[in-house]
């Protein structure tokens, strides 16, 4: 299959593309599309053989189930069961937008797109790209990130093709996303609402509008770097995720003991003979006298530090580094969510200094 690009990243949007990509999700085909939090590889929701194409192109376990992307409210009413009155307040305050709600799923979408579970998770994409394939396909998209299981999540429609070519029918290119990392996803189908994975939309942001919100005791990691042991909910947060090749570190403290530790620990790797990979900010990147230096963003600005997470990783898997030495980022909006990930990558090492 050759995967066709469809450049729809400058206003007003390329209608005959959105045209031809929507014809491709009617006919059971995966179109990649741009979100604000990552590039998503879509089918109809509706449409088993496409949610086992999803499954297929992108190498990932059957059991790990898809978002569904809607365009109106409506949608969510007609896919759900027992809806909470928290999920309308919820979607008033962040619809469109990176929040992913999980409700009781009704019988219209099949267990092929929910990974066999009876329940469904759903979101609002704010992107316009996103919302004109929604809207002029008329499917509810089943949408999971647009890259191989185990890589880092797309943020721009070159990682889509480095992953995906030659598997899926299209790639509608937005241009790069917004915020570059996944969504928010919370459970709505118990009493207390539920963080399952860490987001752009905090708990303090939830809290405002439903009250009392809880962390999944699953994906809570303790000051050595293990969990109480509790399943987490979401089963995409129990796969080992966000992999680089390299062996990644994260070192954490005080801005100047961090960086001497990091040339400390780069100048024993290349004295072995490895190849050394490291992630500052731009405060902090000429203060490094070794290694391949990126530079992820501004500590100040913690939305570039999302931003640039991915692709940083991406670049050190080009780079062929054997270790990755990375600074710790403690942000008070998004920390929980890039520092979720970035563990993650890391197989949760840390050094504290
Ligand atoms: P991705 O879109 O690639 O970030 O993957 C979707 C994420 O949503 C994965 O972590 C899934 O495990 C999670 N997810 C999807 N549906 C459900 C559900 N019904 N219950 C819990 N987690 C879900
Ligand atoms: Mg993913």
């Amino acid at each position: 299959m050759i995967t066709k690009i469809m450049d729809v990243s400058e206003e007003p949007i390329n209608i005959d593309y959105i045209r031809e990509a929507s014809e491709i999700l009617k006919n059971g085909g995966l179109v990649a599309f741009p979100t604000e939090t990552v590039y998503g590889l879509g089918g109809d929701a509706t449409d088993m053989e496409a949610s086992r194409k999803i499954y297929a192109a992108k190498g990932r376990p059957s059991d790990n189930p898809l978002i569904v992307h809607i365009a109106r409210y409506e949608q969510l009413e007609a896919i759900t069961e027992n809806l909470p009155k928290t999920a309308k307040l919820l979607a008033d305050a962040f619809w469109p937008g990176p929040l992913t709600m999980v409700c009781n799923k009704n019988q219209v979408i099949p267990y092929e797109t929910t990974g066999g579970l009876d329940t469904v998770a759903v979101r609002m994409p704010n992107n316009p790209v996103a919302l004109a394939l929604i809207n002029e396909s008329g499917c509810m998209i089943a949408a999971p990130s647009a890259n191989t299981s185990g890589r880092p999540s797309p943020t721009k429609a070159s990682h889509v093709y480095e992953d995906l070519s030659g598997k899926i029918d299209c790639i509608l290119d937005g241009g790069p996303v917004d915020i570059g990392l996944e969504s928010t996803i919370v459970d709505l189908t118990e009493d207390v609402v539920t963080i399952l994975r860490p987001g752009f939309i905090n708990m303090d942001m939830l809290r405002e509008v439903v009250g009392e919100v809880r962390m999944d005791p699953g994906i809570v990691y303790n000051d050595k770097g293990t969990t109480s042991g509790a399943r987490p909910k979401a089963p995409g947060m129990r796969y080992k995720h966000y992999a680089p090749k390299g062996d990644l570190t994260i070192v954490s403290g005080d801005e100047d003991d961090v960086v001497s530790k990091i040339n400390e620990l780069t100048a024993q790797a290349i004295a072995s003979d490895l190849k050394v990979g490291i992630i500052a900010t731009s405060v902090t990147a000429d203060r490094y006298d070794q290694g391949q230096i990126l530079v992820i963003g501004d500590r100040a600005d913690e939305k570039s530090i999302a931003h640039n997470l991915y692709d940083i990783l991406r670049r050190f898997d080009e780079l062929g580094v054997d270790v990755i030495y990375s600074e710790s980022f403690s942000t008070p909006q998004m920390g929980q969510a890039i520092m979720n990930r970035l563990l993650k990558a890391a197989g949760q090492k840390t050094i504290e200094v």
